[in-house]
Formats: C-alpha cells, structure tokens, sequence
C-alpha cells in the first residue's frame, strides 16, 4: 500500500517579469478574448441542449467569454442511469488504478494545465493571480496527491487475525451515487468534492455553481486526460432546484458532497429526511456551510500582527472566503495602533481586473452579492452604532467593485457582526481591556456558525484560556495566524454548528464518509 508520498506543491511567485508570469497572463488574454462553448457531460458525452447561460467576468460584466448549456430533468434522469452503469466496473477497479488517474490528473495540473486553470479562475470567478494559484493550482493538487495517500492509509488499516481465522475490513464505495454539488469561490472545493468520492470508487453526479461552471469546465478536461472512466464524475449544470430534486429523490442516492449556504444544506436534510425509507441505505450527508469567522485580540498581543490579519484575513480574494475574517474584538489599548495599520494597509490596496497583479481586490462574484453588500454599507453608513473607518465605496458600472470596508460598533450584536456577509467587509468591536475574559463569551456566543477563528496574545495563560473556553467556536484555530489559508494535509478544514458537518475536506475523515465498510471472518 505504497504510493509516492504526497507534498505540498510549491507557490509559484508570477513575479512580474518572469516567464511564469508572462505565459500565464498570455494565457489569460487569450482566453478572454475567446468565445467558449461548454456542455454538460453525462456518460462522458457531451450535451448541448441550446438552452444556454452566458459567462461573464465579474471584473468587466459587459464581456463575454462564452456560454454553458443546461440540463433538463430527463438529462438528469439519464446522468443517474450513466452513473449506474459506469459503477459496475469502477467500483471493482483496483484502488492502484484509481490513485494511478487521480495521481496523473494532480501531475498535469501540477503542469500543462496549470496556467489554463489559473486563468480560467482569474477570469469567471475574479481571482487575482496569487489568489488563483494557491486555490486552482496547489490547492487542487495537493488534495488530489493527499488524498491518495490517505485512501491508502485507510486500506491497510486492517483487523487482527490469528492462527486458523483470517479477519479482513473490505472498504467498499457506497451503493448507488454521490452527489456533489460545489461553491463559485473555490476551484479546489470544486475539483475535491467530486473527486473524493470518485477516488474511494464511487460514481458522482457533479453540480458546479453557476459562476464557476468556466473553470468546472477545465476539470472535467484534466479528469478525462488523466484517464477517468467515462460516467465516474457526470457534470451537469442548470437549475439547482430541478437537479437536487431529481437526485435526492432517486432510490440510488448514496451521498452528498456539498459545499454552500447552510439554508441550502437544511434544506437537503429535510429532504433527505422525508425520503429515507425510499433510498437502499442511509446516506452520507458532508456539508461545510457558512461562518462568521472571528479575530479575537488579548492587549499582551502583538498589534502589527493582528494587524496584518485583519488585512488578509479579511480581504483577501475580497472576503469571499467561508473561512474569512468578518468580525474582531479588540482591546481598547491597542486599538490605535491596529486601526493606524489597517487602514494604511487597506489605502494600498489597489483594486481593479485580476490580470494585473498589482490588484490585491478585484470584484465580487456577482451583481447579487453586489447589491446585497452594497446594501449593508448603505445601512452602516446610516446607523449610529456604526461607524466606517476605511472604505464604504463601491462602483458597478464595470466590474462589481466594492471597497475593502473595515466598520467599527459599539453594538457587540450589530448585524454585520452576526450575520456572513461573504465580501470585504469586517466589523470590529473595541472592549475595555480588563474584560478580556468576558468578552470570549461574546466570542462564541455570536452567531450560529463555527469555522474559523484567530486569537492573538503572547501570554501563555490567557492561550490556554482562551482555547479552551472558544473549544467550540471553531472547527480550525488559529493562534497568531489569520484564520483563512488552510493547507491541505497540514490544516485539515472544516467547522460544525451551522458551518457544516465537519467532516474535514482532504483528510482521512473525509475519505471514510465515502466508503460502507465490510468485515469478512474466513476460518481454515
Ligand atoms: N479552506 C479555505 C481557507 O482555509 C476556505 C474554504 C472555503 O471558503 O470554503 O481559507
């Protein structure tokens, strides 16, 4: 059960400049300036329907880069009945075969496709060059070699025996399919989930968001390269609402792999729910969800590093992070320093299109999230307990700009505290500093998720306090970090309360969600 031992990829620097640089931005170009046509793929067939959805960057929403057709419920019907037939010989081909394809796919990834992935991330789903990089590029490889070699792991784990009794643990996929169904602001998330079960010998039906359906397209190509069997991993794409409904109420369904809202994610529960008699085993349910990530600050705290934090923390790839830093409790004595910093960090943030790397933001995903969070500075702008202290301006006539905002309250319950806003917005709280302790209550009884969280001291006491009274405010910690930036195999990810089931993407834990284990006793 040997397989090369998975590394972490290097981040490439694009260093204006460079070749690296130069070939990616070419490829960029080149494909924005093309018109492309995307299918949706069942049985590894191509299907273009005519009913089409136009793509367009969000940096420059007047430009289109091509169109995506849409399935109709027969075509989902049908991608059920592919799926059926392609498990017949996946789930009986070797795992070395299986590692072998997902393997390949990282090493192509890793090269001929990588500046294509990257680009293609830049373009539909507005990620400046380093942001695409780490996600598109390392992010999706490192799952894919981590992952192989955590499926290893997971097969030689095997029972004792003894002497005339031969006992084994046969890790079988489930019976039927998984359905994944996968965010815009990741490309990795949306590689990882269909590829996770897809690796452990499952078939999957794949629904990508709308707004990533561009890059979604390129995985499929990488994955047909590296030699996936027509029918493992089925992409379709159209109304979210027909398709959930067509698999959560087919006898088949297995899975799901879900990465989205937590309204969407209650909502597949009550189905599930309702429909449990109907299916052949109970299925697994992995979600990870929203979050309202927190930076909580101790005055024996550094305050250039808290700093620094809220600047990354919070904006980068403009916040649209699930993991991203949204609310801060700061102590009162070192306020001034922080917020000095911040806000000459956020003055020189450049914002503007992905191809230029000196961008740090560029736009948010789309005219809804737009509208949404230019609505939430309106409304600070107008209310007494709010005050904006950097930003507050946002502009759509090109791309869907909204300035990296930081609001200070004097409200710990004022809404943008409370509620995930998913853009370049972070509210902060400035307490008095001898209620450090209380305050960590206000911490993690502030809302309903429990992702991401980041506390900043350099006192050991006021550490251990702290981590262990926030023991479940988050399902990733970070002390003295930003709480976004998770790598794979180093910083399993995940949170649970509203954020999800916390089943912890590219890991171990992961991977046994997606096998129904069997035990064979063979005597002599
Ligand atoms: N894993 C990412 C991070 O640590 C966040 C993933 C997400 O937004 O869902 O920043």
């Amino acid at each position: 059960f040997k397989v090369p031992k998975a590394v972490n990829e290097p981040v490439n620097s694009y260093a204006p400049g460079t070749a690296q640089h130069k070939d990616l931005i070419t490829t960029y170009h080149k494909m924005f300036n093309e018109q492309v046509d995307i299918p949706f793929y069942i049985g590894g067939k191509e299907y273009r329907t005519g009913k089409t959805v136009d793509i367009h960057p969000p940096h420059d929403h007047q430009h289109c880069v091509g169109q995506y057709h849409t399935a109709d419920k027969e075509h989902i019907e049908l991608a059920v009945e592919k799926a059926a037939e392609a498990r017949v010989k996946w789930a009986k081909t070797s795992w070395e075969h299986r590692a072998a394809i997902f393997l390949k796919a990282a090493e192509l990834l890793a090269g001929p496709y990588r500046y294509k992935m990257n680009a293609a991330t830049m373009i539909a789903q507005s990620k400046n060059v380093m942001q695409a990089e780490i996600d598109a590029a390392c992010e999706l490889i490192d799952f894919l070699r981590f992952n192989v070699e955590f499926m290893t792991d997971i097969y030689s784990n095997q029972p004792e025996s003894s002497p005339g009794i031969w006992n084994r643990m046969q890790y079988r996929p489930l019976e039927g399919f998984v359905y994944a169904i996968t965010p815009f602001n990741f490309t990795a998330i949306a590689g990882n989930l269909p590829a996770a079960p897809a690796m452990m010998g499952n078939v999957v039906i794949w629904k990508p968001a709308r707004s990533q359906v561009y890059s979604a397209n390129v995985i499929m190509e990488l994955f047909k390269e590296a030699g996936l069997p027509d029918g493992v991993i089925n992409m379709v794409t159209g109304n979210s609402g027909t398709i959930t409904d067509v698999l959560l109420n087919h006898k088949d369904f297995a899975g799901v792999h879900f990465t989205g809202s937590t309204p969407v994610f209650d909502d597949f529960w009550k189905t599930i729910g309702a429909n449990v008699k109907h299916y052949r085993s109970y299925p697994r349910i992995v979600g990870e969800t929203g979050g309202k990530d927190f930076i909580w600050a101790h005055p024996s705290a550094n305050a250039q590093e808290v700093a620094t934090a809220i600047s990354r923390g919070a904006f980068e790839y403009q916040g649209q992070k699930c993991s991203a830093a949204s609310r801060a409790y700061l102590p009162k004595s070192l306020w001034a320093d922080i917020k000095k910093s911040v806000i000459e960090d956020v003055k020189s943030f450049k914002m503007g299109s992905p191809d230029d790397s000196s961008n740090f933001i560029n736009a948010v995903i789309d005219d809804r999230a737009f509208k949404k969070l230019s609505g939430y500075l309106d409304q600070a702008k107008k209310d007494k307990d709010a005050e904006i202290i950097v930003g507050g301006g946002y502009d759509d006539s090109v791309g869907y700009f909204i300035e990296p905002t930081v609001i200070v309250t004097s409200n710990p319950q004022y809404e943008t505290m409370c509620t995930e806003l998913f853009g370049p917005i972070i509210t902060i709280y400035i307490y008095e500093d001898k209620d450090w302790e209380e305050v960590l209550d206000l911490v993690d009884q502030t809302g309903e998720y429990a992702l991401t969280g980041a506390i900043f001291s350099q006192d050991r006491y006021v550490i251990e306090t702290a981590t262990s009274k926030l023991e479940n405010a988050a399902g990733n910690f970070y002390i003295n970090d930003k709480p976004t930036g998770a790598v794979v195999g180093q910083q399993p990810f995940g949170g649970a309360r509203g954020s999800g089931t916390n089943d912890k993407a590219g890991s171990v834990w992961n991977l046994l969600r997606w096998v129904s284990n069997r035990t064979l006793k063979e005597t002599f």
